[in-house]
Protein backbone atom coordinates (compact mmCIF):
# COMPACT_ATOMS: atom_id res chain seq x y z
CA UNK A 1 0.00 0.00 0.00
CA UNK A 2 1.06 3.57 -0.76
CA UNK A 3 2.51 5.40 2.62
CA UNK A 4 -0.11 8.40 3.12
CA UNK A 5 1.28 11.98 3.59
CA UNK A 6 0.99 13.21 7.47
CA UNK A 7 -2.11 15.22 8.00
CA UNK A 8 -0.64 18.26 10.12
CA UNK A 9 -2.67 19.14 12.65
CA UNK A 10 -2.36 22.21 15.00
CA UNK A 11 -3.58 22.73 18.33
CA UNK A 12 -3.77 26.09 20.30
CA UNK A 13 -4.27 25.71 24.20
CA UNK A 14 -2.33 22.33 24.17
CA UNK A 15 -0.99 22.13 27.30
CA UNK A 16 -4.94 22.78 28.72
CA UNK A 17 -7.20 20.47 29.90
CA UNK A 18 -9.15 19.24 26.57
CA UNK A 19 -5.66 19.97 24.63
CA UNK A 20 -4.57 17.22 27.15
CA UNK A 21 -7.37 15.05 26.47
CA UNK A 22 -7.43 15.04 23.04
CA UNK A 23 -3.80 15.30 21.71
CA UNK A 24 -3.50 11.82 22.83
CA UNK A 25 -6.46 10.74 20.96
CA UNK A 26 -5.35 12.37 17.45
CA UNK A 27 -1.90 10.59 17.96
CA UNK A 28 -3.32 7.21 18.36
CA UNK A 29 -5.32 7.67 15.21
CA UNK A 30 -8.96 8.19 16.70
CA UNK A 31 -9.56 11.56 14.83
CA UNK A 32 -8.45 10.59 10.96
CA UNK A 33 -7.71 6.62 11.23
CA UNK A 34 -5.43 4.02 12.02
CA UNK A 35 -3.70 4.14 8.75
CA UNK A 36 -2.97 7.94 8.33
CA UNK A 37 0.38 9.52 9.82
CA UNK A 38 -0.55 12.91 11.83
CA UNK A 39 2.18 15.36 12.45
CA UNK A 40 1.27 17.56 15.50
CA UNK A 41 2.30 21.18 15.99
CA UNK A 42 1.37 22.30 19.68
CA UNK A 43 0.65 25.74 20.39
CA UNK A 44 0.80 27.30 23.44
CA UNK A 45 1.07 31.02 25.04
CA UNK A 46 4.54 31.82 26.95
CA UNK A 47 3.73 30.95 30.89
CA UNK A 48 1.91 27.35 28.95
CA UNK A 49 5.45 26.46 27.16
CA UNK A 50 6.95 24.61 30.34
CA UNK A 51 3.35 22.51 30.81
CA UNK A 52 3.63 22.13 27.42
CA UNK A 53 7.25 20.52 27.20
CA UNK A 54 5.85 17.80 29.96
CA UNK A 55 2.93 17.15 27.28
CA UNK A 56 4.99 16.28 24.40
CA UNK A 57 7.33 14.05 26.79
CA UNK A 58 4.61 12.29 27.29
CA UNK A 59 3.68 11.81 24.45
CA UNK A 60 6.72 11.05 22.95
CA UNK A 61 6.44 7.91 26.00
CA UNK A 62 3.39 6.90 24.16
CA UNK A 63 5.63 5.79 20.91
CA UNK A 64 2.33 6.46 18.87
CA UNK A 65 3.63 4.69 15.44
CA UNK A 66 1.23 7.27 13.49
CA UNK A 67 3.05 10.55 14.63
CA UNK A 68 5.83 11.73 12.24
CA UNK A 69 6.88 14.94 14.39
CA UNK A 70 5.91 17.14 17.40
CA UNK A 71 6.51 21.21 17.20
CA UNK A 72 6.15 23.05 20.34
CA UNK A 73 6.05 26.77 20.39
CA UNK A 74 4.58 30.05 21.51
CA UNK A 75 5.09 31.86 17.88
CA UNK A 76 1.54 31.44 15.91
CA UNK A 77 3.65 31.61 12.47
CA UNK A 78 5.39 28.81 13.41
CA UNK A 79 2.77 27.22 14.76
CA UNK A 80 -0.20 27.08 12.19
CA UNK A 81 2.58 26.29 9.44
CA UNK A 82 1.33 24.49 6.13
CA UNK A 83 -1.37 22.80 9.00
CA UNK A 84 -4.38 20.63 7.00
CA UNK A 85 -6.40 21.51 10.46
CA UNK A 86 -6.22 24.21 13.20
CA UNK A 87 -8.04 23.38 16.46
CA UNK A 88 -8.61 26.17 18.38
CA UNK A 89 -9.19 25.02 21.90
CA UNK A 90 -7.43 27.55 23.85
CA UNK A 91 -9.30 30.60 24.87
CA UNK A 92 -8.79 33.33 27.80
CA UNK A 93 -11.95 31.97 30.48
CA UNK A 94 -14.33 34.59 31.84
CA UNK A 95 -13.46 35.81 35.36
CA UNK A 96 -15.27 36.85 37.94
CA UNK A 97 -16.44 40.54 37.68
CA UNK A 98 -15.63 40.08 33.60
CA UNK A 99 -18.78 41.42 31.49
CA UNK A 100 -19.61 39.53 28.40
CA UNK A 101 -18.52 41.68 26.26
CA UNK A 102 -15.15 42.45 27.67
CA UNK A 103 -14.71 38.48 26.95
CA UNK A 104 -15.82 39.21 23.42
CA UNK A 105 -13.02 41.65 22.71
CA UNK A 106 -10.21 39.85 24.52
CA UNK A 107 -11.08 36.98 22.87
CA UNK A 108 -11.80 38.80 19.65
CA UNK A 109 -8.26 39.80 19.82
CA UNK A 110 -6.92 36.38 19.92
CA UNK A 111 -8.97 35.22 17.17
CA UNK A 112 -7.73 38.35 14.81
CA UNK A 113 -4.32 37.10 15.15
CA UNK A 114 -5.19 33.35 14.87
CA UNK A 115 -6.68 34.03 11.69
CA UNK A 116 -4.65 36.17 10.08
CA UNK A 117 -1.43 33.83 11.00
CA UNK A 118 -3.72 31.00 9.43
CA UNK A 119 -4.22 32.79 6.59
CA UNK A 120 -0.54 33.31 5.67
CA UNK A 121 0.97 29.94 6.95
CA UNK A 122 -1.29 27.06 6.69
CA UNK A 123 -2.24 25.50 3.94
CA UNK A 124 -4.83 27.12 1.64
CA UNK A 125 -7.10 23.86 2.25
CA UNK A 126 -6.49 24.23 6.31
CA UNK A 127 -10.08 23.64 8.08
CA UNK A 128 -10.25 25.39 11.47
CA UNK A 129 -12.59 24.07 14.47
CA UNK A 130 -12.85 26.67 16.92
CA UNK A 131 -13.73 25.06 20.44
CA UNK A 132 -12.37 28.20 22.76
CA UNK A 133 -15.67 30.17 23.96
CA UNK A 134 -17.36 32.18 22.92
CA UNK A 135 -16.57 29.41 19.90
CA UNK A 136 -19.46 30.64 17.42
CA UNK A 137 -18.34 34.62 17.51
CA UNK A 138 -14.70 33.50 17.47
CA UNK A 139 -14.78 31.25 14.79
CA UNK A 140 -16.31 34.60 12.78
CA UNK A 141 -13.34 36.23 13.63
CA UNK A 142 -11.01 34.14 12.84
CA UNK A 143 -13.01 33.33 9.59
CA UNK A 144 -13.08 37.52 8.65
CA UNK A 145 -9.57 37.09 9.48
CA UNK A 146 -7.84 34.88 7.33
CA UNK A 147 -9.06 36.50 3.90
CA UNK A 148 -8.18 33.75 1.65
CA UNK A 149 -8.98 31.38 2.75
CA UNK A 150 -12.88 29.83 2.16
CA UNK A 151 -15.32 30.78 4.80
CA UNK A 152 -17.05 26.68 3.97
CA UNK A 153 -13.45 26.10 5.81
CA UNK A 154 -14.60 27.63 9.35
CA UNK A 155 -16.67 25.21 11.98
CA UNK A 156 -17.17 26.03 15.81
CA UNK A 157 -18.29 22.94 17.89
CA UNK A 158 -21.62 22.14 19.33
CA UNK A 159 -20.95 18.22 18.63
CA UNK A 160 -20.80 18.10 22.78
CA UNK A 161 -24.64 19.37 22.92
CA UNK A 162 -25.63 17.14 20.50
CA UNK A 163 -23.83 14.05 22.73
CA UNK A 164 -25.55 15.23 26.00
CA UNK A 165 -28.90 15.39 24.17
CA UNK A 166 -28.61 11.89 23.21
CA UNK A 167 -27.51 10.71 26.20
CA UNK A 168 -30.27 12.61 28.06
CA UNK A 169 -32.82 11.26 25.91
CA UNK A 170 -31.64 7.23 25.66
CA UNK A 171 -31.65 7.53 29.32
CA UNK A 172 -34.93 8.63 29.80
CA UNK A 173 -36.40 6.12 27.13
CA UNK A 174 -34.29 3.61 28.69
CA UNK A 175 -33.05 2.48 25.72
CA UNK A 176 -28.64 2.19 24.80
CA UNK A 177 -27.58 5.79 23.38
CA UNK A 178 -26.95 4.19 19.95
CA UNK A 179 -30.54 4.26 18.90
CA UNK A 180 -31.42 8.13 18.96
CA UNK A 181 -30.67 9.56 16.22
CA UNK A 182 -31.32 13.08 13.57
CA UNK A 183 -30.87 15.27 16.35
CA UNK A 184 -29.87 18.48 15.83
CA UNK A 185 -28.50 21.29 18.11
CA UNK A 186 -29.16 25.03 16.62
CA UNK A 187 -27.95 27.96 16.79
CA UNK A 188 -25.20 28.92 19.48
CA UNK A 189 -22.66 27.18 21.90
CA UNK A 190 -24.24 28.69 24.71
CA UNK A 191 -27.45 28.23 26.78
CA UNK A 192 -29.81 29.22 23.90
CA UNK A 193 -28.41 26.69 22.02
CA UNK A 194 -31.85 24.32 20.85
CA UNK A 195 -31.70 20.54 20.66
CA UNK A 196 -34.42 20.04 18.08
CA UNK A 197 -36.31 17.12 20.55
CA UNK A 198 -39.14 17.04 17.16
CA UNK A 199 -37.24 15.74 14.63
CA UNK A 200 -35.29 13.11 16.69
CA UNK A 201 -35.68 9.53 16.43
CA UNK A 202 -35.41 6.67 19.29
CA UNK A 203 -35.30 3.47 18.19
CA UNK A 204 -36.61 4.68 14.30
CA UNK A 205 -39.90 6.38 16.22
CA UNK A 206 -40.50 9.80 16.98
CA UNK A 207 -38.49 10.88 20.11
CA UNK A 208 -41.91 12.98 21.57
CA UNK A 209 -44.27 9.62 20.53
CA UNK A 210 -41.59 7.72 22.27
CA UNK A 211 -41.16 10.47 25.55
CA UNK A 212 -44.62 11.14 25.26
CA UNK A 213 -44.18 13.77 27.27
CA UNK A 214 -43.39 17.71 26.20
CA UNK A 215 -43.56 19.18 28.78
CA UNK A 216 -40.30 17.01 30.58
CA UNK A 217 -38.68 17.64 26.97
CA UNK A 218 -39.34 21.55 26.82
CA UNK A 219 -38.67 22.40 30.88
CA UNK A 220 -36.68 19.92 31.86
CA UNK A 221 -34.49 17.78 28.66
CA UNK A 222 -33.48 21.34 27.48
CA UNK A 223 -32.40 23.14 30.65
CA UNK A 224 -30.22 20.01 31.53
CA UNK A 225 -28.61 20.14 28.03
CA UNK A 226 -27.58 23.73 28.25
CA UNK A 227 -26.75 23.72 31.85
CA UNK A 228 -24.50 20.47 31.88
CA UNK A 229 -21.34 22.48 31.52
CA UNK A 230 -22.48 24.05 34.61
CA UNK A 231 -23.49 20.24 36.44
CA UNK A 232 -19.83 18.75 35.73
CA UNK A 233 -18.31 21.87 36.70
CA UNK A 234 -20.05 21.23 40.20
CA UNK A 235 -19.53 17.68 40.37
CA UNK A 236 -15.93 17.50 39.57
CA UNK A 237 -14.87 20.96 40.69
CA UNK A 238 -13.12 21.45 37.15
CA UNK A 239 -14.60 22.00 33.56
CA UNK A 240 -15.69 18.91 31.13
CA UNK A 241 -12.26 17.94 29.40
CA UNK A 242 -12.56 14.28 28.14
CA UNK A 243 -15.82 15.37 26.71
CA UNK A 244 -14.87 17.89 25.34
CA UNK A 245 -12.20 16.73 23.81
CA UNK A 246 -14.00 13.36 22.20
CA UNK A 247 -16.79 16.09 20.96
CA UNK A 248 -14.04 17.25 18.83
CA UNK A 249 -12.30 14.34 17.65
CA UNK A 250 -16.47 13.61 16.82
CA UNK A 251 -16.50 16.21 14.82
CA UNK A 252 -13.53 16.47 12.91
CA UNK A 253 -13.81 12.73 12.03
CA UNK A 254 -17.34 12.99 10.84
CA UNK A 255 -16.59 16.11 8.73
CA UNK A 256 -13.53 13.46 7.00
CA UNK A 257 -15.73 10.69 6.40
CA UNK A 258 -18.30 10.82 4.10
CA UNK A 259 -21.84 10.98 6.77
CA UNK A 260 -23.17 6.86 7.09
CA UNK A 261 -26.41 7.49 8.87
CA UNK A 262 -27.81 10.92 10.08
CA UNK A 263 -27.01 14.02 10.45
CA UNK A 264 -24.54 15.73 12.91
CA UNK A 265 -24.42 19.42 14.68
CA UNK A 266 -21.97 21.90 13.54
CA UNK A 267 -21.44 25.16 13.72
CA UNK A 268 -20.80 26.70 10.02
CA UNK A 269 -21.23 29.55 7.92
CA UNK A 270 -24.68 30.56 7.42
CA UNK A 271 -25.70 30.86 4.15
CA UNK A 272 -29.12 31.70 5.21
CA UNK A 273 -30.80 28.34 5.65
CA UNK A 274 -33.76 27.74 7.12
CA UNK A 275 -34.13 31.58 8.07
CA UNK A 276 -30.67 31.67 10.09
CA UNK A 277 -29.15 34.95 9.39
CA UNK A 278 -26.76 35.09 6.70
CA UNK A 279 -23.28 35.48 7.85
CA UNK A 280 -23.41 34.06 11.05
CA UNK A 281 -21.60 31.49 12.14
CA UNK A 282 -24.06 29.18 13.23
CA UNK A 283 -25.03 25.42 14.28
CA UNK A 284 -27.15 23.46 11.88
CA UNK A 285 -27.21 19.45 10.91
CA UNK A 286 -24.09 18.74 8.89
CA UNK A 287 -23.78 15.60 6.45
CA UNK A 288 -20.82 15.02 4.38
CA UNK A 289 -20.78 13.47 0.48
CA UNK A 290 -18.58 11.04 -0.73
CA UNK A 291 -15.68 13.40 -2.08
CA UNK A 292 -15.78 15.07 1.40
CA UNK A 293 -17.92 17.99 1.03
CA UNK A 294 -20.48 19.37 3.62
CA UNK A 295 -23.96 20.34 3.31
CA UNK A 296 -26.77 21.48 5.23
CA UNK A 297 -29.25 19.03 5.06
CA UNK A 298 -32.48 20.37 3.57
CA UNK A 299 -36.33 19.92 4.08
CA UNK A 300 -35.81 19.38 7.71
CA UNK A 301 -39.69 20.38 9.29
CA UNK A 302 -39.63 23.18 11.81
CA UNK A 303 -42.38 23.75 14.53
CA UNK A 304 -42.89 27.52 15.77
CA UNK A 305 -41.75 26.41 19.25
CA UNK A 306 -38.46 25.43 17.67
CA UNK A 307 -38.47 28.03 15.24
CA UNK A 308 -39.04 31.19 18.17
CA UNK A 309 -36.05 28.89 19.92
CA UNK A 310 -33.71 28.62 17.14
CA UNK A 311 -34.12 32.40 16.22
CA UNK A 312 -33.59 33.61 19.59
CA UNK A 313 -29.73 31.83 19.75
CA UNK A 314 -29.09 33.23 16.13
CA UNK A 315 -30.25 36.56 17.69
CA UNK A 316 -27.82 36.51 20.59
CA UNK A 317 -25.53 35.58 17.97
CA UNK A 318 -26.04 38.55 16.01
CA UNK A 319 -26.02 40.54 19.42
CA UNK A 320 -22.67 38.70 19.96
CA UNK A 321 -21.15 39.79 16.47
CA UNK A 322 -22.16 43.60 17.06
CA UNK A 323 -20.12 43.66 20.19
CA UNK A 324 -17.17 42.13 19.09
CA UNK A 325 -17.27 43.28 15.65
CA UNK A 326 -17.78 46.89 17.42
CA UNK A 327 -14.61 46.76 19.51
CA UNK A 328 -12.07 44.98 17.10
CA UNK A 329 -12.93 47.49 13.91
CA UNK A 330 -14.10 44.68 11.41
CA UNK A 331 -17.33 45.29 9.20
CA UNK A 332 -19.65 42.56 8.49
P1 LIG B 1 -9.82 24.13 28.66
O1 LIG B 1 -8.84 23.37 27.90
O2 LIG B 1 -10.64 23.42 29.69
O3 LIG B 1 -10.85 24.90 27.71
C1 LIG B 1 -10.40 25.60 26.57
C2 LIG B 1 -11.54 26.34 25.94
O4 LIG B 1 -12.50 25.41 25.48
C3 LIG B 1 -12.28 27.30 26.87
O5 LIG B 1 -12.53 28.48 26.14
C4 LIG B 1 -13.55 26.57 27.13
O6 LIG B 1 -14.63 27.44 27.36
C5 LIG B 1 -13.77 25.91 25.81
N1 LIG B 1 -14.83 24.93 25.73
C6 LIG B 1 -15.67 24.82 24.67
N2 LIG B 1 -16.57 23.88 24.87
C7 LIG B 1 -16.32 23.39 26.09
C8 LIG B 1 -16.96 22.41 26.84
N3 LIG B 1 -18.03 21.81 26.40
N4 LIG B 1 -16.47 22.12 28.05
C9 LIG B 1 -15.39 22.78 28.52
N5 LIG B 1 -14.76 23.74 27.84
C10 LIG B 1 -15.23 24.05 26.64
O7 LIG B 1 -9.13 25.38 29.35
P2 LIG B 1 -7.75 25.46 30.13
O8 LIG B 1 -7.80 26.75 30.85
O9 LIG B 1 -7.41 24.21 30.83
O10 LIG B 1 -6.69 25.55 28.94
C11 LIG B 1 -6.64 26.61 28.06
C12 LIG B 1 -5.25 26.68 27.49
O11 LIG B 1 -5.27 27.70 26.52
C13 LIG B 1 -4.20 27.01 28.53
O12 LIG B 1 -3.14 26.09 28.43
C14 LIG B 1 -3.76 28.41 28.17
O13 LIG B 1 -2.37 28.60 28.32
C15 LIG B 1 -4.14 28.50 26.72
N6 LIG B 1 -4.53 29.83 26.29
C16 LIG B 1 -4.24 30.16 25.02
C17 LIG B 1 -4.53 31.41 24.56
C18 LIG B 1 -4.15 31.73 23.18
O14 LIG B 1 -4.07 30.83 22.34
N7 LIG B 1 -3.89 32.97 22.87
C19 LIG B 1 -5.19 32.42 25.39
C20 LIG B 1 -5.48 31.95 26.70
C21 LIG B 1 -5.17 30.69 27.13
P3 LIG B 1 -15.06 27.94 28.83
O15 LIG B 1 -13.98 28.88 29.30
O16 LIG B 1 -16.36 28.61 28.57
O17 LIG B 1 -15.17 26.71 29.68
Amino acid sequence: MMKKDPIRVAVTGAAGNIGYALLFRIASGQMFGPDQPVALNLIEIEPGMAALKGVAMELDDCAFPLVTDIVQTAELDVGFNDCDWALLVGSVPRKAGMERADLLGINGKIFVGQGQAINDHAKSSCRVLVVGNPCNTNCLIAMKSATDIPNEQFFAMTRLDENRAKTQLAQKAGVPVKEVSDLCVWGNHSPTMFPDFYNTRIARQKATDVIGDETWLKETFVPTVGQRGKAIIEARGASSAASAANAVVDTVRDLTTPTRGSFHSVCVHSSGEYGTPPGIITSMPITVDAVGNWRVVGGIGLTDYAKEQIAASNEELLEERKIAFEQLGLSI
